[in-house]
């Protein structure tokens, strides 16, 4: 199947960017089904790239390769599972102990394979299906991961909503192997944390923050703290272990705060230095603010105000709003770590907001540093749409 481009859009693709929108395609010869390799051309009739291609997406074809000779096929998949597992070995031990056990294995686009994510949580991997192209070669790839991990098990989370944007229908379970006992345990720069892989949110644990916990842990030394968007509460243990005197942690989410007791009490962290609150944060930042609490270390992590950068004004105004109210909570020489993983939001447009939020807040922050995802989230080159995290360490002054 060949599909021909427009004339002049074959540019980002000469740049190696993975993606062909369906507005620059100009012709399809024959009709390629959901998930098929596709030759894609420029107008002129020189080859760009082999795709995959997705008849409902926007995003009509992803890039599996550039090369020409290497229409991919189970053999060069298998090679890119290699690749990718070569990348997270050369990043070295993530930290000295040598008993971290939980990261990502496979970062779509980043790794060659758009659409695939596969994070290990000791020998149960977990991977998520994001793509049609991924759809077709699940199984190539699975036996791939099992074959070259030596992991027991790889359970499905394909549930995440952008599937349907590909026409695919959700689908979890058990993959290779048994269903994982759930929770499971890991353990991260040497805190332990149990994870539900069939419940919990996305694959079950946000690895993209590691680096950036044990950062907080090295901060948090007689510090009182607030964790907003708690989660299972990594945040709030890591400072807790950094010596924190005490944190108060918050979440909508009923099923993560249990977990995240339980992860505080494994660490040796009870009552009264771990508080747990069930709120939403728009309004608990307010009544705490009322009831007169303040913090030396506020965390701000939230969910994906905006996934595209359609959604980019109203996830300014949420944005604005939690910087605004958690730095109105900070006492002056506090700190403020905050983030935004939403791929609509850069990392320019971020600061601006935040620096908006401060300026309101009647406030002055130095930037002491800046967050990204940790090291396994590769980052291409070619496609900085994949650095979707980011984040300032802030001090009021
Ligand atoms: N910092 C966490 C990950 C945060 S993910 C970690 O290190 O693991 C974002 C969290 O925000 C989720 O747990 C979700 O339940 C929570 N959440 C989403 N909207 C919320 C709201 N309005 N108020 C409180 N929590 C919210």
């Amino acid at each position: 199947m060949k599909v021909r481009l427009k004339p002049g859009r074959e540019r980002s693709l000469l740049r190696r960017h993975p993606w062909v929108y369906s507005g620059a395609i100009d012709k399809v010869s024959g009709s390629p089904a959901s998930g098929e390799t596709v030759e894609v051309r420029a107008s002129d009739g020189r080859f760009l790239a082999w795709a995959a291609w997705s008849s409902q997406s926007q995003i009509r074809a992803r890039v599996w390769s550039f090369e020409e000779p290497d229409k991919p096929d189970a053999g060069w998949l298998r090679g890119r599972i290699g690749r990718s597992l070569a990348l997270r070995r050369a990043l070295g031990p993530r930290d000295g102990s040598g008993r971290d056990n939980a990261l990502r294995l496979v970062h779509g686009e980043a790794d060659g394979l758009p659409g695939l994510i596969v994070d290990r949580y000791a020998d149960t991997l977990v991977m998520q299906v994001l793509s049609a192209g991924i759809e077709r070669w699940r199984d190539v790839l699975a036996d791939a991961l099992i074959e070259q991990t030596g992991c027991a098990r790889i359970y499905e989370r394909s549930d995440a909503d952008v599937r349907e944007l590909e026409g695919l229908p959700a689908r979890t379970g058990a993959m290779r192997g048994d269903a994982p006992a759930v929770p499971l345990e890991i353990v991260e720069h040497g805190l332990c944390y149990a994870v539900d892989v069939i419940g919990g949110q996305k694959t079950g644990f946000y690895l993209d923050q590691r680096d950036n916990r044990n950062r907080i842990r090295e901060l948090a030394s007689g510090r009182e703290v607030l964790n907003c968007f708690c989660y299972t509460g990594g945040f709030s243990i890591a400072a807790l272990a950094g010596g924190a005197l005490s944190a108060v942690s918050v979440d909508s989410s009923g099923p993560a705060l249990e977990l995240a007791r339980r992860n505080a009490q494994a660490n040796g962290f009870d009552a009264p230095r771990a508080e747990w609150i069930e709120a939403d944060i728009f309004r608990y930042l307010r009544d705490a603010r009322s009831q007169g609490r303040s913090f030396d270390l506020i965390v701000l992590d939230p969910p994906k105000f905006a996934p595209t950068e359609r959604h980019a004004p109203a996830a300014a105004r949420a944005y604005k709003d939690i910087n605004l109210n958690a730095l109105k909570l900070l006492r002056p020489g506090g700190m403020l770590a905050t983030f935004s993983c939403s791929g609509g939001v850069s990392a320019d447009l971020f600061q601006k907001i935040v620096a908006g939020a401060t300026a309101d807040a009647g406030a002055s922050a130095t930037i002491l540093d800046r967050f990204h995802a940790s090291p396994d989230h590769a980052v291409l080159l070619e496609f900085p749409e994949g650095e979707y995290l980011k984040g300032l360490l802030l001090r009021r002054n």
